[in-house]
Protein backbone atom coordinates (compact mmCIF):
# COMPACT_ATOMS: atom_id res chain seq x y z
CA UNK A 1 0.00 0.00 0.00
CA UNK A 2 1.18 3.44 -0.63
CA UNK A 3 0.81 6.66 1.32
CA UNK A 4 0.98 9.40 -0.22
CA UNK A 5 2.88 13.39 0.45
CA UNK A 6 0.16 15.79 0.91
CA UNK A 7 2.14 18.76 -0.18
CA UNK A 8 3.28 17.31 -3.87
CA UNK A 9 1.46 13.76 -3.82
CA UNK A 10 4.69 11.82 -4.15
CA UNK A 11 4.01 8.16 -3.45
CA UNK A 12 5.69 6.41 -0.36
CA UNK A 13 5.55 2.76 0.23
CA UNK A 14 3.77 2.40 3.63
CA UNK A 15 6.37 0.02 5.47
CA UNK A 16 8.90 2.67 5.00
CA UNK A 17 7.59 4.42 7.77
CA UNK A 18 8.71 1.24 9.85
CA UNK A 19 12.34 2.54 8.91
CA UNK A 20 12.24 5.91 9.37
CA UNK A 21 13.75 5.80 12.85
CA UNK A 22 17.24 4.75 10.69
CA UNK A 23 17.13 7.26 8.34
CA UNK A 24 16.37 10.23 10.79
CA UNK A 25 18.55 8.62 13.10
CA UNK A 26 16.04 8.92 15.60
CA UNK A 27 14.29 6.11 17.85
CA UNK A 28 10.73 6.80 16.84
CA UNK A 29 7.64 4.39 16.85
CA UNK A 30 5.51 4.01 13.58
CA UNK A 31 2.75 5.48 15.35
CA UNK A 32 5.02 8.95 15.74
CA UNK A 33 6.37 8.12 12.03
CA UNK A 34 2.98 8.24 10.58
CA UNK A 35 2.61 12.04 12.92
CA UNK A 36 5.51 13.05 11.03
CA UNK A 37 5.05 11.99 7.84
CA UNK A 38 1.45 14.14 7.99
CA UNK A 39 3.38 17.18 9.01
CA UNK A 40 6.46 16.90 6.58
CA UNK A 41 5.28 15.26 3.47
CA UNK A 42 8.10 13.69 1.83
CA UNK A 43 10.49 15.42 4.04
CA UNK A 44 9.74 13.12 7.35
CA UNK A 45 12.74 11.38 5.89
CA UNK A 46 15.23 13.87 5.81
CA UNK A 47 17.09 13.81 9.05
CA UNK A 48 17.26 17.00 10.81
CA UNK A 49 13.96 18.56 9.06
CA UNK A 50 11.65 20.19 10.64
CA UNK A 51 10.64 21.73 6.68
CA UNK A 52 7.50 21.05 4.85
CA UNK A 53 7.98 19.26 1.38
CA UNK A 54 8.08 22.05 -0.99
CA UNK A 55 8.00 20.45 -4.50
CA UNK A 56 5.63 21.10 -7.51
CA UNK A 57 2.28 18.80 -6.69
CA UNK A 58 1.97 16.46 -9.11
CA UNK A 59 -1.34 16.01 -8.46
CA UNK A 60 -4.81 18.46 -9.02
CA UNK A 61 -5.48 21.11 -6.61
CA UNK A 62 -8.63 19.29 -5.67
CA UNK A 63 -6.94 16.07 -5.22
CA UNK A 64 -4.17 17.55 -3.38
CA UNK A 65 -6.55 18.62 -0.45
CA UNK A 66 -8.02 15.34 -0.52
CA UNK A 67 -4.99 13.99 0.39
CA UNK A 68 -4.96 16.72 3.27
CA UNK A 69 -8.22 16.06 4.29
CA UNK A 70 -8.25 12.34 5.02
CA UNK A 71 -4.71 12.53 6.69
CA UNK A 72 -6.38 14.95 8.83
CA UNK A 73 -9.40 13.10 9.21
CA UNK A 74 -7.75 9.69 10.84
CA UNK A 75 -4.02 8.99 12.27
CA UNK A 76 -3.70 5.13 10.60
CA UNK A 77 -1.84 5.15 7.65
CA UNK A 78 -4.02 2.47 6.41
CA UNK A 79 -7.31 4.61 6.35
CA UNK A 80 -5.53 7.38 3.81
CA UNK A 81 -6.90 7.33 0.74
CA UNK A 82 -4.82 7.10 -2.87
CA UNK A 83 -5.37 10.05 -5.38
CA UNK A 84 -7.37 7.59 -7.50
CA UNK A 85 -9.62 6.62 -4.25
CA UNK A 86 -10.28 10.34 -4.12
CA UNK A 87 -11.01 10.91 -7.56
CA UNK A 88 -13.40 8.69 -7.60
CA UNK A 89 -15.00 9.87 -4.37
CA UNK A 90 -15.22 13.42 -6.00
CA UNK A 91 -16.71 12.03 -9.48
CA UNK A 92 -19.02 10.19 -7.20
CA UNK A 93 -20.27 13.32 -5.79
CA UNK A 94 -20.83 14.94 -8.80
CA UNK A 95 -22.57 12.63 -10.39
CA UNK A 96 -25.15 12.80 -6.91
CA UNK A 97 -25.20 16.59 -7.50
CA UNK A 98 -26.23 16.42 -11.03
CA UNK A 99 -28.93 13.56 -10.21
CA UNK A 100 -30.66 16.14 -7.92
ZN1 LIG B 1 6.31 15.71 -1.05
Amino acid sequence: MDIYCRFCGEPWDHDELHDMSDWIEQDITYKQAAKRFRELGCNAWEPDSNERCTHEPIEPAHIMEGIGIMQDMSPYPDEWSSPDEIGFMFEFAEMLENEI
